[in-house]
């Protein structure tokens, strides 16, 4: 049996790229099955799926916490998840990175495939969608599955849902995705802090905590408490502001949904400052302004 853990957020396919892999195995003349795990369900929050492949019947039903290979969808999930967590010593890692794998950080030293899966996507797909693309780097860096078998199970999980025109897309962008992926070894010296798992016990919620923030010992929680979770590590693309064309309007203030666009100056001389550290990259801004004052730029 082999198990494979995906690492990805909300909106970038990792459970479609689970299934498509069981799918793939599956038309090898294996056993598989594929299964996703969701924290808080929001588009951008990181999210797990799982795929577990074996010659027999498959009666395991949990989690995967000691898998034999992790896929990471986002490179940036490496500073805020412990990714390599329970990864087993002669297991591998493959990255959605434009980095050599000789330059990724993960909890520990093992061999390590990157490919610039996001590039991929935008070129095959138009949209940073990786799901697809980093497949074709999980059939060159493991040899377990060839790509054919990977483009038959995207084709059999995408095409279900998204229709044959677009599958072969995602076919096609594995298949780029399989030429240029490089294998190595990474780096093993990220630690995590174990301690963001805090959760208040019944017997120190206080009363109306709905209503007022809390301190903790890993943080504020409660009211207010976004301004500790930068989310600016979510963006694909950032938004580039152009103050000689705009005419403060403010829609893109009002529609921004982080709220990371502020006021800055006073009178004529109002501008406005996007604060990238929050900034998803959603492009609402971009899209609200009336003058082209806002590009989106990788
Ligand atoms: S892209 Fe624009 S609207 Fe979206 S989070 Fe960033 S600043 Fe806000
Ligand atoms: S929507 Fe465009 S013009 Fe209006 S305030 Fe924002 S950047 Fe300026």
């Amino acid at each position: 049996m082999y198990e494979v853990r995906f690492h990805g957020r909300g909106g970038q396919g990792a459970v479609m790229a689970a299934q498509a892999l069981a799918s793939a195995a599956f038309q090898e003349g294996n056993f598989a099955v594929a299964f996703p795990y969701f924290g808080a369900e929001r588009r951008g929050a990181p999210v797990m799926a799982f795929t577990r492949v074996d010659k027999d019947k498959i009666f395991s039903k949990t989690l995967i916490y000691e898998p034999d290979y992790i896929v990471v969808l986002d490179d940036k999930l490496t500073g805020i998840v412990d990714v390599s967590d329970g990864l087993k010593s002669d297991g591998i890692a493959i990255i959605n990175s434009a980095d050599k794998p000789e330059d990724i950080q993960l909890g520990k030293a093992v061999k390590c495939a990157t490919v610039d899966a996001t590039s991929v996507a935008l070129e095959t797909l138009g949209q940073p969608i990786t799901n697809s693309a980093i497949l074709g780097a999980f059939a060159k860096a493991t040899g377990l599955v060839s790509i054919d078998s990977i483009v038959a199970g995207i084709m059999d999980i995408f095409g279900n849902r998204i229709g044959e025109r677009l599958a072969t897309k995602n076919a096609n962008a594995a298949r780029v995705a399989y030429e240029r992926t490089t294998v190595g070894t990474c780096k093993g010296t990220m630690t995590y802090d174990a301690g963001g798992k805090w959760l208040p016990g019944y017997d120190e919620l206080p009363l109306g905590l709905a209503t007022r923030p809390m301190e903790t010992p890993e943080g504020l929680v409660g009211p207010g408490s976004f301004a500790e979770n930068k989310t600016g590590s979510w963006k694909t693309f950032k938004p580039i502001y152009d103050p000689d064309k705009c005419i403060m309007c403010r829609l893109c203030w009002f529609y921004c949904p982080d709220g990371c666009i502020k006021e800055v100056g006073e009178g004529d001389n109002m501008t406005l400052d996007f604060q990238l550290e929050y900034c998803k990259g959603c492009g609402i801004c971009a899209n609200e302004c009336p003058k082209d004052a806002i590009k989106m730029v990788r």
